[in-house]
């Protein structure tokens, strides 16, 4: 199994698939449509039926049922789309066998180096086969890792019809890292009560909990007077900008904040005495403290607003997405039975809160419960990223034990 998720993986990071927010295409970018189309070729070759890809680059296929229990079909997702963050074009995976723990040169010419004294996670993966970068680029583990291990974990079950399983869906979607792969996702059409996104971090990763999440765009407008002149006339609404910040309790931000502590951050303040523009998010897992820091800034707005006149100063607030948990908690048993999976692997499944979101923070509220279990991958968005193939592996059987866990309790 280890070298065909290899292959897989290496020849799915040789894609430049990075995602474009300036884009208003689904897919944003060409490359991603490269991969998908792939994709549908590789399900069709390996034996999925029902392979479809719609106008918007969504890939989805079915592993029929081969079982006569009722088993709920569930489904699988990744993400073909790499970080907006680091360029992702001409990938070239580097693989290190039986990694002895020390240093990893990335790139000699630019002195590039993958050192356990950076990033100690690296001495857990002693023996491990480990895919790097070569310095340049980030590797794309997030996601096609999961990518390789819906894959593999598919061609498995169709080679191994003794392993009774339900129906199985399977979805390829653009966009993740824009935040927009679930927005053009046919729910009806996919058409499974549960799915897990494999888009997930280090070896037994479960998350089930994400931020709620909202954006705020704020304009200043001010009034520019030559300074000379300017006494009782200037209104400069850098200042104001600086003010609204300086409302915006200190340490609720992402550098003072972890675990289930929310934020206010502020993304972008561009300007000049004339006109500033700012852009903030806020997050925040508990709904109540999130709607409370939504209304904290809407009040910071209006006292200025009454100070500096309604018309100079507008917001422009808007959610983005919310914790699945209220969704993924009433049916709890799917996050059981991928806690399950793990432990009847040996794997120690590790339940914390993302600190994001995920694709599953939007399906879940579109009707399609969807927490995220791990990929492997360590270091995501950056030329550091790496992976154990080992650990690969081992989520390739999570995913097979997951079916086999629906079908066995049915
Ligand atoms: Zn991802």
């Amino acid at each position: 199994m280890k070298n065909e998720i290899i292959e897989r993986f290496t020849s799915y990071v040789k894609v430049d698939t990075q995602s474009n927010e300036d884009s208003n295409t689904c897919p944003s970018t060409p490359g991603q449509w490269t991969l998908l189309n792939m994709i549908v070729d590789e399900l069709k070759s390996i034996g999925m039926e029902e392979v479809t890809i719609d106008d918007n680059g969504y890939v989805m296929a079915t592993l029929p049922s081969n079982t006569d229990k009722e088993v709920p079909t569930i489904g699988f997702l990744a993400h073909v789309d790499t970080a907006t963050d680091f360029t992702g074009k001409d990938v070239k995976p580097q693989i290190v066998e039986n990694y002895n723990g020390s240093d990893i040169v990335l790139n000699e010419a630019l002195h590039i180096v993958l050192s356990p004294k950076d990033f100690p996670s690296l001495e857990q993966y002693k023996g491990h086969t480990l895919v790097t970068t070569d310095g340049t680029t980030l590797l794309g583990a997030d996601n096609k890792a999961g990518i390789a291990e819906i894959m593999t974990a598919m061609a498995y079950l169709l080679q191994h019809p003794e392993i009774k399983h339900g129906k199985i869906r399977v979805a390829f979607t653009p966009d993740e890292e824009i935040g927009r792969g679930p927005h053009k996702f046919d729910v009806p059409a996919f058409n499974a009560k549960f799915a897990y996104t494999v888009d997930g971090g280090p070896l037994g990763e479960l998350e089930y909990e994400s931020f709620n999440a909202a954006g705020a765009k704020i304009t200043i407008k001010g009034n520019n007077i030559h300074p000379g002149s300017a006494k009782g006339k200037m209104v400069n609404s850098l200042k104001i900008a600086m003010e609204l910040q300086g409302k915006i309790p200190a340490d609720e931000a992402p550098e003072y904040t972890e675990g289930y502590e929310g934020f206010y951050h502020l993304l972008s303040m561009n300007g000049d005495v004339e006109l500033t523009k700012l852009a903030y998010i806020i997050r925040d897992h508990d709904r109540e403290k999130f709607n409370a820091k939504k209304a904290n800034l809407e009040k910071i707005v209006q006292d200025l607003q009454e100070k500096y006149g309604k018309d100079n100063i507008t917001l422009e607030l808007n959610d983005q997405y919310y914790n699945m948990k209220e969704k993924i908690e009433p049916v709890k048993e799917i996050v059981d039975i991928a806690y399950d999976a793990m432990k009847n692997l040996d794997i120690e499944p590790k339940i914390s809160p993302i600190r994001g979101g995920t694709d599953g923070s939007q399906l879940s509220y579109m009707g399609l419960p969807t927490p995220n279990i791990f990929t492997g991958g360590e270091n995501f968005h950056g030329k550091y990223e790496y992976i154990s193939v080992d650990n690969m592996v081992k989520a390739t059987n999570v995913i097979i034990e997951i079916a086999k866990l629906f079908e066995e309790r049915a």
